[in-house]
Parts: structure tokens; sequence; C-alpha cells
């Protein structure tokens, strides 16, 4: 420890202390782990606190273009880890806690996670933050402060089982709440002209939406912007009359009805579940972050036609898309512009990121439903409609059609830019969901293929591979990640590489240490470690990498003899709870892997483990420790993937097909450092048209046959052979993703892979190169491309 550190350790401790005793009221010798946690966090916080004030302030001198980033979720995760590696504190905190006694390891991950996202879409937000913080682009995230964030998940023989996630049972130690921050959101009631001819809606309910916000610190705490979520409470958090007359349940009704609203985060794909309930959870959140840009505008400029140079609000997909009717309502009814010009106004401010061309994906609400609770919207989204429909006869493009708005339509129509996410998935907006709407208006549709930051997801995740980059090409990289190209002219010194096998190994057995605490299973860090961590859903196909997975036992099984690379097959992700057959798959997941890991002839080379309750911080503890990431999905399905960075990043080769961000990522790695197999999404929609493509497949491949009937015959259930006949019915017959028309070839990549990893030279040196060429998929390189493509906003020069 330099003296440096030593100095910033001691006045760390002092900071810890003085947050014990006087924040949390405990005394040291009676301070918990939790206590301490916090005290800690606390301490952080004060810092970048002064980073924060800075940057609001330099913000506002600079009048700078403001970006908001709508979104339902942010998947957060901790953010203590990040937060000290962003302060570059992490060194003086570690020696601080030790100093007093305690496991810094400990420390960190007494930490809940917050999982207030599903997946993908909400870490990209996430992820976006930090860039924009790092980029000192002024900008704020909103969503909702749910108090239950994705559920909890554990395995009852092997079934998944749900239980609430409880994060906010502890104190939130990032959070500044803002009860004076209060909007009245509001909710069904009648609209009516009043006598100037404005239309005025008249609610018959609202809530009240509490601010509460989380700063966001960007790299070396340059600039730090603010992630403000909404928490909703009841207007009259009691009913006094019925209280007085012992009803204290009832009297107690409104408060609990109005705190449903951000009560828990609903799983996607689930389309029946609550469907009022989200519908007000989205404009729930989208009105009170309208009102509060404009009211942040307000204070800021007099004139509100010079919105669209001040403020630019990203949808991030269709679920803020009430942003166009509730924007064009405040300004039409409220502020009485004339419609034409509130509409081109707030057209200027609104873009939307396209996330998904799953039909059953793409928001659609039934206009009845629209109609009943918000009345007024509903009135403005017909106009909008019908007004566009009438400018553009040319084509069909209705957003209001058979009963339903269609989210994506409306927040097309009402959007400056709408964005794909990679190359592949903007091509394919373009030719499908959107192609009558991108032929009238050829130059709104953009791409921003998605990125990571490099923070979380290689300097903090994999500090053993992050000092070998920064100890060849300097520290620059992690802010800068186009220098990570650099690190390729390093790749020819043996010495680099064996540091950089080392690390890899030491990770691993990190990893296989945790699990084997936590889980019970001992793996072999010497085998290699094939990882796919995403939700469970058939387009992500992880039925294809655990039928694979029965037919190499059975391979192994024939002929032990043969020499096989032994391989560790890890799994994690959540089915949404409606999602029967995705649960079906971890189930069979879980019970091959029951058999499997008990099959003393075949263990040696082969083992699956599933591990519970995926989150950002087991992706965090998985990525580092990954020699092969899986990225599997049926070509055209997946928009981008962001799974797929991370690995890259920390140097995993991919097993993939041309899916998403794999192409682009295929290119900049170098094809022949990426296992490609199967088919494209042009031969995909060809290969549908066949209507027995599975049988086919089936008939051509025995392989692929004897797997499916394991499976059918209850191989791996016994006492109850039938259990997944709905998985091998479905494979057998429609097979919509076609597993089985990609296994052969996916049988063939992954023996290839296995060649490839017995040359461990070699390995390392193509995952060395994976690392090396990966600088491309940083946050900052896409959040640069939305300002200049789509927001027209500019860094603010850092304060200090
Ligand atoms: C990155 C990430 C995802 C997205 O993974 P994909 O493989 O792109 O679907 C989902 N969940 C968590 C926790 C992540 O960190």
């Amino acid at each position: 420890m330099t003296f440096q550190d030593a100095r910033g350790a001691e006045r760390m401790q002092d900071a810890i202390l003085r947050h014990l005793g006087y924040t949390i009221g405990k005394d040291a010798s009676h301070a918990t782990l939790h206590d301490w946690r916090l005290a800690l966090s606390y301490a952080v916080r004060d810092r970048i606190v002064d980073s924060w004030f800075a940057s609001t302030r330099a913000a506002y001198e600079a009048g700078a273009k403001r970006v908001y980033y709508l979104s339902m979720e942010f998947l957060i995760g901790r953010l203590l880890g990040d937060a000290l590696v962003n302060l570059r504190a992490d060194a003086e905190a570690k020696a601080a806690i030790e100093g007093l006694g305690l496991s810094f390891d400990a420390v960190l991950h007494d930490e809940p996670d917050a999982a207030l996202g599903n997946g993908g879409l909400g870490r990209l937000a996430a992820c976006f933050l930090e860039s924009l913080s790092t980029l000192a682009c002024p900008a704020m995230g909103y969503g909702i402060r749910y108090e239950h964030g994705l559920f909890r998940q554990s395995f009852e023989q092997g079934r998944q089982v749900e239980d609430p996630e409880t994060w906010l049972q502890q104190r939130h130690a990032w959070e500044f709440e803002r009860p004076e921050t209060l909007y009245r959101i509001g909710f069904g009631g009648h609209v009516t002209e009043g006598d100037d001819g404005r239309m005025v809606w008249t609610p018959s309910e609202a809530v009240l939406a509490e601010a509460y916000d989380t700063p966001v610190v960007g790299w070396q705490a340059g600039w730090t912007n603010t992630l403000r979520l909404w928490g909703a409470r009841a207007v009259d958090p009691l009913d006094l009359h019925r209280f007085n007359h012992g009803d204290y349940v009832g009297a107690a009704a409104p408060e609990m009805l109005a705190r449903s609203i951000s009560r828990v985060l609903y799983p996607d794909d689930t389309t029946e579940a609550g469907k009022e309930l989200r519908l007000k959870q989205e404009y729930f959140f989208t009105a009170a972050s309208l009102h509060d840009i404009l009211r942040r505008f307000d204070s800021e400029h007099s004139d509100i036609t010079a919105l669209p140079d001040k403020v630019a609000i990203q949808l991030n997909d269709t679920h803020p898309a009430i942003a166009g009717p509730e924007l064009l309502r405040l300004l039409h009814d409220e502020r009485g512009l004339p419609f034409e010009q509130a509409l081109d106004i707030a057209r200027r401010v609104l873009n939307y990121t396209n996330h998904t061309l799953l039909p059953e994906a793409l928001e659609k609400w039934p206009v009845d439903l629209m109609s009943r609770l918000l009345p007024r919207h509903m009135m403005l989204i017909e106009r909008i409609d019908a007004d566009h429909a009438a400018a553009y006869p040319a084509r069909e493009t209705h957003a209001v059609s058979d009963g339903h708005v269609n989210m994506g339509a409306l927040s097309f129509i009402m959007a400056n830019r709408v964005n794909g996410v990679s190359a592949l998935h903007t091509g394919l907006m373009k030719q499908t969901v959107f192609e009558d709407l991108h032929a009238l208006h050829p130059n709104r549709i953009v791409n921003q293929t998605n990125g990571v930051t490099p923070r979380r997801w290689l300097h903090a995740c994999n500090p053993r591979l992050s000092s070998i980059i920064t100890g060849a090409i300097g520290e620059g990289w992690v802010g800068d990640l186009d220098q990570l190209a650099g690190f390729e002219a390093h790749l020819g010194d043996a010495g680099l590489l064996d540091a950089v096998a080392a690390a890899k190994r030491a990770n691993k057995v990190a990893l296989s240490n945790w699990v084997s605490e936590t889980h019970g299973v001992s793996l072999d860090p010497d085998a290699m470690f094939d990882v796919q961590i995403k939700r469970i859903h058939e387009y992500k196909r992880q039925h294809l990498n655990i039928l694979e997975a029965v037919a190499l036992w059975q391979a192994i099984r024939a002929n032990p003899e043969a020499g096989w690379t032994p391989r560790v097959k890890i799994f994690g992700g959540k089915a949404a709870p409606g999602y029967v057959f995705a649960k079906k798959i971890i189930h069979l997941i879980n019970d091959v892997a029951a058999v499997l890991n008990a099959d003393p002839v075949t263990s040696p080379f082969l083992k699956v483990v599933f591990l519970p309750n995926y989150n950002v911080t087991l992706a965090e503890r998985l990525i580092p420790a990954s020699d092969l990431s899986e990225q599997i999905s049926t070509a055209g399905k997946e928009a981008s993937g962001t799974g797929n960075m991370k690995f890259a990043l920390n140097g995993a080769l991919t097993v993939g097909t041309l899916d998403g961000a794999n192409v682009e990522i295929r290119d900049h790695v170098g094809p022949e450092n990426f296992f490609l197999f199967g088919m494209t999404a042009e031969e995909v929609m060809a290969r549908r048209a066949i209507p027995d493509h599975a049988a086919q497949a089936i008939a051509a491949d025995p392989r692929l046959a004897a797997a499916l009937d394991a499976i059918h015959d209850g191989a791996f259930s016994t006492g109850e052979p039938d259990r997944f006949h709905d998985i091998t019915g479905n494979l057998r017959g429609p097979d919509y993703f076609l597993v089985c028309s990609d296994f052969t070839d996916y049988w063939r990549a992954q023996r290839e892979v296995d060649a490839a990893y017995r040359d461990t030279a070699d390995w390392t040196r193509r995952a060395a190169l994976n690392t090396a060429r990966s600088g491309w998929f940083s946050s900052d390189r896409t959040i640069r491309g939305y300002m200049a493509d789509i927001w027209g906003a500019s860094p603010v020069a850092r304060p200090g």
C-alpha cells in the first residue's frame, strides 16, 4: 500500500465510524456485518454527492440539453463495488474494512442485488446510465421503485419456485427520498370541453408519485447523473371516517391500492397477468417523469417551443409509449398550444428503442381498457392516428386497429428517431414490423448496437484480467475501451498469455469453490466451463443446449475411452412465472443434471449445473470464469444480446448463431475465433415453410433421435415417463424455434470446440484475442452514437 492509500484508508475508516455512530446509531462493539456495510456505503455515498452537486451545477450553468431515459426496468444489481471502483477508492476501502477486522468480500456480498428488471433490456438501461455519467452527458434515468423486484428463484425437486424479492427490507443506502417532489397522477374519469374550447380531463381516482433519487457516478467520479425512481402512495393515506368506525383494514385500503402500483415488477412474456395494473404502472411512471421534465425545463427556460432544443427523451421499448399522448396533452390541453404545434414539439423530443420483433412481446392495449383508464389519451391517440393516416394515405399504417392500440406503431409515429439494437435487428425491423412505417419515413429508423459498461463488466468483475491488461497497455482502456485494441500487440508474449491463462484458472477455482460451498456440487476447474445464462425462453434455446448434453452423455457412455474433452455445462436463468414451457425446460435441465452428475462413467467428462436465481451478481461471478459462451438463439429472434458481449470481453469464445449482435462480435473478434453454427435468419424463414422440418431433421440424425427418445422414454424422469412429453412433442412437431433443424450443426460446432480446447495455449491466445478485439462493445460507444445520431446532445465540461 502506498502512503496515499494508507492516508486514504485512515480517512475512510473515520468516515465509516462516523456513519456507524451518527447515521446508523450503533456502537462498533455491537455492529453487525450489515451495519458495517451500510456505514461504508454512506461513507462512499458522501463522496459521490460532491461530484453529483458539481455535475448538476455544471449542467445548469452550461444550459445543456438534457437526456431523459425512460425505462420500466433498471437492472442495477449491487452498487457498492461499482461505486468504489469508479471513485478509485476500492483499495483504501478494502484496507479500511480489513483494518476494522472485517472481511471486505463479506461486506461487499452483504448488499442485496437490486433486481428491478427482467434481463437484457433492464441491464442495458443500467449500463447506459453509467456510460452517460462517464461521458459527462447531463442525463436522468426514470423508472419505478418496485418494492419487490423480479422474483427470487429456487428449485424444489427440479422445479422453479418463485418468492418475492425483498431487497427493500433493508435500508437502501444509495437513495435519497424526496418527499417534496410529488406529482398527482390520475386515472379514469371523463373528459369535458371547457369554455375556452380546451378539453379537460377529470380523473376519477388519483395516486401520488414520490421521487427517490440514486446518484450514478461515472468513471473516476468525473460526472454523476441521477436515477429517479417513482414510488406510489395514496393521496389520502388513511380513511379516517372508516378508521373511527372500527374498520381498520378498510381505512388503510386506499393506501394499499395506491401502493400496489409500485409493488411488483411484472415479468415480461406474461400477457394476461394484471393487465390493468401493468398499464397503470406504465402511465404512472411516464406521467410523473414528464411532469418532472417540464418542471425542470420551466425552471430554466421560459419559451416552451424551445423544448426540443433542451430536452431529448428516450423510450426504452414501448412501456413508456404513453409519453406521446401525455406530452401532447400537457402541451395542448394544459398549456394551450395549438394541436399541430404541440404534436410537432412532442415528436421532436421523443425517441423510441425497439427491443424485439417477437409478435407476442409487442405491446397492444385493448381500446376499451385504454378508454376507461385514460380517456383523454385514447382520444388523442385516435386523433394522432387519423392525422397520420390522412397525411400518408399510400400505406395502411394504423396504430389503432382491431380494437387495440399498437404501442409500437404509436411510438414510431410519435418519435423523432426509432432505433434497433444491432445491425441485423435494425435491418429486420425495416423488413418486418415497421415495413410500412419505414417506407413512409425512410430516415427515422437508425441502428445503435448495444454495449456494456467495461467498468462493471471487466474492470470490476474480473480484477485479475484487468490488471494484466493494465500492466500491458496502461489503465486508459477503462475509460476508453477502444484502447483495448492495443492489447493485441502483446499477445505474442508467451509470459503474458500464461498470465491470462492463470487468471482464467484462478477465476474458475474461485467459482468452483463457491459452487461447492453454496450448492454442494464439485467442479473440476480444468474442465471447460461452458455457460448459458439468460432468461429462459424457447427462442434462446436452452433446450438445444440440454439436448446436446444428452446426446454427448450417450456418446460418452457408448465409448468412454474416446478421449473426451472434460466439460461442465452451467446454466442460469429465470422463467416468467406464467410461461409453462420455459419452466418445463428448467425442470428438464435439472433432471438431466441429476442423472449425468451421478453417472460414474461419464461425469468425469460431462457435468451439468443449474445455478438458481440468476441475477447481476451471479453474472459477475460466472462470466470471468467462463471458457465458452452459449449464444444459440434461433437466428432473427435475439434483437442484440448483451450477455454475448460480456463474455467476449472476458475472454470466452462464443458458440453461436448469426443472430443479434453475435454477427458483429464475430466480425470484430474474427471468424476464426468464433464457433459459428446454424441457419441464418433468411434460412430460418425458408426452413419454417417446410411442413415436416423437424421430422426430417430427426430422421437424418440418429444422435438427435436417440436423445429425444431418451427424454421421451423417461430416462431423466423415472416414475413419471411423460413428464417431458410437452417438450419432445413440441420438438418432434411444430418446433417453431427450429431446435431439431439446427441440432446437427450445433453438434458439429461443439466437437470443434472440444478439439480447440485441447490445444490449451492456442485456446488462450484466441480467448485473449476476443478480449482485445471487443472494445467496440463498450456502452460508451453506444451512448456516443445516441448522443450524435438521436439526441443531439453534447458532453459538458467536467467540473473541477
Ligand atoms: C447481461 C444480462 C442479461 C442479458 O443477457 P442476454 O444473454 O443478452 O439475454 C440478463 N440478465 C442479467 C443479470 C445480465 O447481467
